[in-house]
């Protein structure tokens, strides 16, 4: 096996044990990138960043305890901040943008002396589910290059998939970690709201938008969720939490797991072939022990629509900066500075980002704030206690990730039957949960289809633990 196809936590003991240098690890990526890149897009900026490679090859040719991720090539999603490396949203406002400062979760990877692959392609500011709104081009998926990698966080699950890094860093404000790990047969995890720090991350919706791993595996995916969690005082809405102790993320029992399986997120609302490949993926819970319980949150069908209305109210003042002065692309010859706003913004955003600031502006202007703002506001509480309730009996809930194993490229949807689509993940987002999303079966095209597991406030080793177990039952149902 290639050392790219290697999951992180053993690459890591590789290192540790001088099986193989940093040098190495780099040359291999390095081919591998060269190699699937021009096929697969999954990159925006391919480079080496950050730290010496030369330190940590002498550290750990001296034997020195280093952190697990010295030496593991990381892709970054490309709305992450990094110092002196352009950082474009996948924007063509933000095309030759170099941020003088590194996001929070950047220098603490930096610190753990993790190496930087290169930033991740994705929907333009996070808007989208297949990387088509990026400026630069949509992502392939590796599995099949028919169909998209999805998104936002394409390229960073395509880069994974395809062994163009060992682990990848995505943002989730809507699905956007989980659905492209899904489609690309990979682990992805949003954190609870405020348990990894937003500093760094360009903002689309700040209520919502939270950084999270994609990995190749459940292990991999908690050793990179360690190493960016815990408070940080430069973002006001990070909780006072230290961050998550990676053995700690898998020493709680699951195997009495009360698994709640929500109605509507099954029957019409999915593929028959996704209904059925997650409800096998649960049984395999119910067989080691788990008890599924059936249960309803009626207000999910809102839960579109309530995503939509905040998202675009907050991202429509967010991309307010983007005025060609503070920030991003300027037009040029313009007489005045009316002009100077309007061409800058016209030429710099696309049709999708220039859709949402749209709806935003509308939904937040007066005469409709009453009736779609604060009506959204309304239901997504509603959605929370529904969710506080569900958590009352049981442990976790067991939902598909995405209503479909994947997307076509080329395929004609509707934006409307778009952003219905996001039905399924939009739900822990509104609610600020931790969610899991990790592959748990083919369709017949072969298609990874992912299965999500959303969890209670705090309940980041109940997620890890089950769903490292049901990698374990996984393994053994295939071994008979
Ligand atoms: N598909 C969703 C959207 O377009 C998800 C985006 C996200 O999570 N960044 O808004």
């Amino acid at each position: 096996m290639s050392i790219c196809d290697i999951p992180a936590y053993m690459l890591s003991d590789m290192l540790r044990r001088k099986k193989i240098s940093v040098s190495e690890v780099m040359s291999e990526f390095g081919k591998r990138i060269s190699e699937t890149e021009p096929e697969i897009n999954a990159y925006i900026t391919v480079n080496n960043f950050g730290n010496s490679l030369q330190d940590i090859e002498n550290a750990y040719a001296a034997g020195k305890e280093l952190h697990p991720l010295a030496g593991i090539p990381i892709a970054v999603k490309d709305n992450i901040s990094t110092k002196g490396i352009r950082t474009t949203c996948a924007s063509k406002m933000l095309e030759n943008y170099i941020p003088p400062f590194d996001a929070e979760i950047i220098t603490k990877l930096k610190t753990a002396g993790a190496i930087f692959s290169g930033k991740c392609n994705m929907d333009e500011f996070a808007m989208g589910s297949t990387t088509e709104t990026s400026f630069f081009g949509a992502v392939k998926n590796p599995v099949d290059t028919e169909y998209y990698a999805g998104g936002s966080s394409g390229g960073s699950a395509a880069a994974v998939k395809a062994g163009e890094c060992a682990i990848a860093l995505g943002s989730d404000t809507g699905g956007s970690v989980r659905q492209p790990a899904s489609f690309c047969g990979c682990v992805g995890f949003r954190p609870e709201y405020g348990r990894v720090s937003r500093y760094g991350l360009i903002a689309f919706s700040s209520s919502l938008d939270q950084i999270g791993p994609i990995a190749k595996n459940v292990r991999d995916c908690a050793m990179l969720y360690s190493a960016i969690s815990g408070y940080d005082s430069k973002d006001q809405t990070s909780l006072r939490l230290p961050p998550a102790n990676y053995n700690e993320l898998f020493n709680t029992d699951v195997s009495r797991l009360r698994i709640g399986i929500p109605e509507e997120c099954f029957g019409n609302t999915v593929s028959s072939s996704v209904g059925s490949t997650v409800i096998e993926a649960a049984k395999l819970f119910e067989k080691n022990g788990a008890e599924l319980i059936k249960i309803k949150l009626p207000s999910i069908r809102y839960a579109v629509n309530v995503y939509y209305i905040i998202s675009s109210a907050e991202a429509s003042s967010n991309l307010a900066r983007f005025d060609g002065i503070r920030f991003g692309h300027r037009a040029q010859n313009c007489s005045n500075i009316q002009e100077l706003y309007e061409r800058s913004r016209s030429e710099g955003f696309g049709a999708e980002v220039k859709r949402r600031i749209m709806l935003g502006t509308f939904v937040l202007s007066e005469g409709h704030y009453e009736a779609y703002y604060k009506r959204a506001k309304l239901l997504q509480r509603r959605i929370i206690n529904e969710f506080e309730e569900a958590f009352k009996n049981v442990d976790i809930l067991l939902t598909p990730t995405y209503p479909e194993a994947g997307i076509k490229t080329g395929s004609q949807m509707s934006i409307t039957e778009r952003y219905a689509s996001d039905i399924l993940t939009v739900p822990a987002s509104i609610a600020g949960l931790p969610a899991l999303s990790m592959p748990c079966g083919n369709d017949t095209n072969g298609l990874p289809i992912g299965m999500q597991l959303i969890g209670a406030h705090g309940s980041d080793s109940v997620l890890f633990s089950a769903a490292e177990l049901f990698e374990r039952l996984v393994e053994k149902s295939e071994k008979i």
